[in-house]
């Protein structure tokens, strides 16, 4: 686990320590931050102490909702991963869908402060549902506006509320105010395929603009996928996207410090699998430029 950053004059380049119990430091000329999601609030704070200029951009703040694959299936035969944008009616904010699992699972996302969900499908194991992350974009102007500590404080009260887990309830229980149990769930059509959550009230922990915008998306929703917006469909939380801070950077992922680059989700120069290949890539090929020259 890397500790720390030191960027040190004489070395005239990045110095990594690596400090647990072992204690050794690594000198180095060239250094490449690329610690994903999970630790973009580390490099946060390695940029802060660097003093190396970010940018926050908007944030995803929101739920993963769950229903019957059927509900979907007209919509996902036709695209794999289908894209809706809404501008929902109370506080036109934006909404989206992103990262349809056809026929797939609802899966933990670990952080170190707290446990997110996310969703994946299988290419040899399929379940009855559908999931989908349903985020509303969130954008902070001055004073505040680190917008990845208001996701991870809100992330941070759900999991308190959930005894460590991810919440989980039903959007009808959502609307009627109440929480989901057990109970409630075991009585209801939809199967959740992810069980490490505790049913709870989504609306005492996400802002209440949030959950407005969610309830009155799925209902927009519902107008294209008739069934989107049931009694029975699942949502969990949260549902959180950390790539929020952008790192000032050159075009070759360099950052101002000499030596030092940064790439990928963590940076918030990409926000997928490829994208962080490719900033990867683009950050070692300048590397490579620069050691040969
Ligand atoms: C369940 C799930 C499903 C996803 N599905 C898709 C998908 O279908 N399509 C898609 O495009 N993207 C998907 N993503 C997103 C995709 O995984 C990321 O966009 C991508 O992995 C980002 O790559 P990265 O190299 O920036 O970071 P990562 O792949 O997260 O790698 C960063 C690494 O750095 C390590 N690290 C962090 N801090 C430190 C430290 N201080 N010291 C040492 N090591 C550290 C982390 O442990 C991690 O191993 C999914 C993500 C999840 C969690």
């Amino acid at each position: 686990e890397v500790l720390d950053i030191i960027v040190d004059d004489k070395v005239n380049g990045a110095k990594l320590k690596n400090t647990k119990e072992g204690n050794f430091i690594i000198n180095c000329e060239y250094l490449l931050a690329a610690p994903g999601r999970i630790g973009a609030k580390w490099l946060s704070d390695q940029t802060d102490k660097l003093k190396i200029p970010v940018k926050h951009n908007p944030v995803d703040i929101g739920v993963r909702v769950e229903l019957p694959q059927i509900v979907m299936e007209e919509v996902t035969t036709i695209n794999w991963d289908p894209k809706f944008h809404i501008i929902t009616k109370t506080y036109d904010d934006f909404v989206r869908t992103f990262c349809v699992c056809n026929k797939g699972f609802v899966v933990e996302e670990v952080y170190d402060e707290f446990m997110g969900v996310n969703g994946h499908s299988m290419r040899d194991k399929v379940s009855e549902n559908t999931n989908f992350a349903f985020l509303v974009r969130v954008e902070l102007t001055e004073p505040v506006e680190n917008t990845s500590d208001y996701a991870f404080s809100i992330a941070t009260i759900a999991n308190t509320l959930g005894g460590g887990k991810p919440l989980l309830q039903r959007l009808g229980d959502l609307r009627k105010g109440r929480r989901s149990t057990w109970r409630r769930l075991e009585r209801s059509n939809v199967v959740p395929t992810f069980n490490c959550v505790t049913p709870g009230d989504i609306a005492m922990a996400l802002p209440h603009r949030v959950v407005v915008d969610i309830i009155e998306g799925l209902e927009a929703l519902d107008k294209v996928l008739p069934g989107v917006a049931s009694d029975s469909t699942l949502l969990y939380a949260p549902e959180i996207k950390l790539y929020a801070m952008r790192l000032e950077m050159n075009k070759n992922m360099k950052t101002r410090i000499e030596g030092l680059y940064a790439a990928g989700d963590g940076a918030g120069v990409s926000r997928g699998i490829v994208g962080a290949a490719a900033t990867g890539i683009i950050a070692a090929r300048d590397i490579i430029k620069q050691h040969r020259s």
